[in-house]
C-alpha cells in the first residue's frame, strides 16, 4: 500500500503510487510546477490555481536536464522544509517531490524538442534547456494529469514553448499565465536572487526600469530601435551586461521592428555570477 503522508490536510507524495492514488481522489487540480526555493512568486501561481476553485497540486523537481554543463545545478536553492510549509499555509493539496530515478528511469529513451518559440533567445543561450524544460512538464503533466497548469510570466518564452508543446501534442490541459510577481523595487522575484551581493541587489532593480521605460517610449510614438539601444545603455551603464534585449511577438517570440500586434519586451542580462530575465507587456 502506498503511504499517504499528511501535514495540515496537505498530501506528501515521494512515489508515483503515492501521487496517483491522491490526485485520483482529488479530482480534477490545477498544477503549479517548480524548482522550489519558493517564494511570493510561485505562492502567487498557488494562489491563482485555488481562485479557479479546484484542488492544487504542486510539484518540486530540480530538473536536470534543463541545465547546461557549465549551470548551476548543483548550486540551485534547495529549501524543502521551507518549501513545504510555505505550500501548507498557501493552502495546497498535494505535493509532488519525484526524485531523479523517478523522473528519468534508467530506460527512458525519450525527449521533447521544440522549434518555434524556443528557438531563439534562451534557446540560443542556453541550448538543450527548452527540451529539458518541455520534457519534464510533458512527464509532469502525465503524472500528475491536471486539468489545468499555471506558470509564470516571469519566464515568458517558456510559457510559450509549453503552451506550443501542449497544442502540439493535443495534451488535456489548460496553460494558464499568471503575472510577474515584483519587489517593491520592480526587481523580479526569483530563487536566484538570493545570489546577488548586496550591491548588485541595488543594481537589479534597473533592468526593470529599462525595460519600462522603453515599452514606455514604444507606445508613445513606435520607434522600436531607439528605445531598445536606450535601453541596452542603461542596463550596460547601471554595470549589467545584456545577452538580449529585443521586442518580440508575443506568441512565436520572433523579434519584431515595429509593433504589429501583441508583443512583449523581453531581457536577459548578467550581473555578477548571476543571469536574469525580465520582460514586460508592450501591447
Ligand atoms: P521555477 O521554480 O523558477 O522553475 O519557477 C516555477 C514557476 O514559477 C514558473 O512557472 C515560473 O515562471 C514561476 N515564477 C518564478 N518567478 C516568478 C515571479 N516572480 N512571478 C510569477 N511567477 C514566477
Amino acid at each position: 500500500m502506498p503511504e499517504i503522508v499528511k501535514t495540515a490536510a496537505m498530501i506528501i507524495a515521494r512515489d508515483l503510487k503515492t501521487l496517483r492514488s491522491a490526485a485520483k481522489s482529488l479530482g480534477a487540480l490545477g498544477l503549479v510546477p517548480t524548482m522550489g526555493a519558493l517564494h511570493r512568486g510561485h505562492l502567487a501561481l498557488v494562489a491563482a490555481a485555488r481562485a479557479a476553485g479546484q484542488p492544487v497540486a504542486a510539484s518540486i523537481f530540480v530538473n536536470p536536464l534543463q541545465f547546461g554543463p557549465n549551470e548551476d545545478f548543483l548550486a540551485y536553492p534547495r529549501d524543502e522544509d521551507g518549501d513545504l510549509a510555505a505550500l501548507a499555509a498557501a493552502g495546497c493539496d498535494l505535493v509532488w517531490l519525484p526524485d531523479v530515478a523517478t523522473m528519468y528511469p534508467p530506460d527512458s529513451a525519450s525527449t521533447i524538442t521544440v522549434a518555434g518559440p524556443a528557438l531563439r533567445w534562451e534557446g540560443e543561450a542556453r541550448p538543450g534547456h527548452f527540451a529539458g524544460v518541455a520534457t519534464v512538464v510533458a512527464k509532469l503533466f502525465g503524472q500528475v494529469r491536471p486539468a489545468a497548469a499555471y506558470f509564470g510570466e516571469k519566464d515568458w518564452q517558456q510559457i510559450q514553448v509549453i503552451s506550443r508543446i501542449v497544442a502540439d501534442l493535443l495534451l488535456p490541459v489548460s496553460v494558464v499565465p499568471v503575472p510577474t510577481m515584483r519587489e517593491d523595487d520592480g526587481l523580479a522575484l526569483s530563487s536566484r536572487n538570493r545570489f546577488l551581493t548586496p550591491t548588485e541587489r541595488l543594481t537589479a532593480p534597473k533592468l526593470y526600469a529599462a525595460l519600462s521605460g522603453a515599452a514606455a517610449m514604444i507606445r508613445q510614438n513606435g520607434d522600436v530601435e531607439p528605445a531598445l539601444a536606450r535601453a541596452r545603455m542603461a542596463v550596460t551603464a547601471a554595470g549589467m551586461t545584456p545577452d538580449y534585449l529585443a521586442l518580440v511577438a508575443a506568441s512565436s517570440l520572433e523579434p519584431l521592428a515595429a509593433l504589429t500586434g501583441p508583443a512583449r519586451l523581453i531581457v536577459a542580462a548578467r550581473l555578477g555570477r548571476i543571469r536574469l530575465l525580465d520582460n514586460v507587456p508592450v501591447r
